[in-house]
């Protein structure tokens, strides 16, 4: 299964290596954004089968981008459950902590 790439997301390391792959170039986030949107109409990501790097280059960058993405999975894992919306508590593992709504904390009596 495939996911249209959102060009509009993506850094500017990963956006210049998708504008330089279709013969484009840019220096701004901004000028690369513009060139991106044109670009990919002509050439969608299906169309392209080779990358203008060497294939070292390549997969260096590639190994990068991943572990970018790797330690934001980690930073989000660690942040999605550690403050408390209501009082600011930190550490907690719900929107609400024990102190503001002890009830959806309460484990079955056996
Ligand atoms: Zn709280």
């Amino acid at each position: 299964m495939s996911y249209p790439i959102k060009y509009l997301s993506l850094q500017k390391a990963e956006l210049i290596y998708e504008v330089e792959l279709r013969g484009g170039t840019g220096d701004s986030v901004q000028e690369l954004r513009k060139q991106i949107i044109k670009l990919a109409q002509t050439l969608p990501a299906d169309d392209i089968l080779e990358s203008h790097l060497d294939p070292a280059d390549d997969l260096k960058e590639v190994k990068e981008s991943l572990l970018k993405s790797q330690n934001n999975l980690i930073s989000l894992k660690k942040e999605r459950f550690l403050i408390c919306f209501k009082c600011g508590k930190k550490g907690v593992r719900y929107p609400e902590c024990p102190d503001c709504n002890p009830k959806i904390h309460e484990t079955p009596k056996n």
